[in-house]
């Protein structure tokens, strides 16, 4: 998976390849779709949501630039890959997930694959963690029209946010926001995605619709 479908396409940080070579994707998925673990889709992982494509997984975490000793924050844990792979590279990862029984679902296949350096917590991210923030780094795995105004200010001097913004009824656009001083921020873009909607107070009340 990662030669063929992530190095392949562009992803050349050796960092962020050995992260994912090195988690077991096939457990983060239901038993039923192990056997397209290690191909480039999105799975379902229940609820209605779904585990990201591992190229865009590889793609938003070399946009974050993890430092070893950072302390990331995701939001949308859904299987808790993406803080698996996360949990390789930085010290520590606070991960907030909305619908309960994923967020105890990752907590357990987290567990069961000996990651022990990611807290998870059920509940609206849109919010972020005000209690263990700062961080160095947020990912946010759904999309919004806006960035959230909680998420910006629990962003340390320096640190990036990566996040999809714009309508759920076209693709939106990857967005980083780099904060370069206690009250700027730097908002640089990368392409076309298709997240599922970021629901909650500073989000969409929407239903989700198809994507990431
Ligand atoms: N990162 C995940 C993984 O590695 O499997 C995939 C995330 S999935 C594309 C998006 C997730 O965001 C869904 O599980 C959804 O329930 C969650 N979500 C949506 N709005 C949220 C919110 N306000 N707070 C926390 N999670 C939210």
């Amino acid at each position: 998976m990662v030669e063929q479908q992530i190095r392949s396409r562009g992803i050349e940080l050796e960092s962020v390849l050995r992260a994912m070579a090195e988690v077991p994707r096939e457990r983060f998925v239901p038993r039923r779709y192990r056997s397209d673990a290690y191909e480039d889709v999105a799975l379902p992982i229940g609820g209605g949501q779904t585990i990201t494509q591992p190229y865009l997984v590889a793609w938003m975490t070399v946009l974050l630039r993890p430092h070893p000793h950072d302390r990331v924050l995701e939001v949308g844990t859904g299987s808790g890959y993406q803080a698996a792979v996360l949990a390789r590279l930085v010290d520590e990862v606070f991960t907030i997930e909305r619908v309960d029984e994923l967020a105890e679902r990752a907590r357990d296949t987290l567990a069961d694959v000996g990651v022990d350096n990611v807290a998870v917590r059920s509940g609206d991210g849109s919010l972020g963690w005000a209690g263990v923030a700062p961080f160095d780094g947020i990912l946010v795995t759904a999309g919004a029209l806006t960035i959230p105004e909680p998420l910006l200010e629990q962003l340390s001097v320096g640190g990036r946010l990566v996040m999809p913004l714009g309508t759920q009824s076209a693709p939106q656009t990857l967005v980083r926001v780099t904060r370069t001083s206690e009250r700027r921020y730097r908002r640089e873009e990368f392409g076309q995605v298709r997240f599922v909607p970021l629901i909650g107070e500073e989000g969409a009340d929407e239903a989700p619709s198809r994507g990431d």
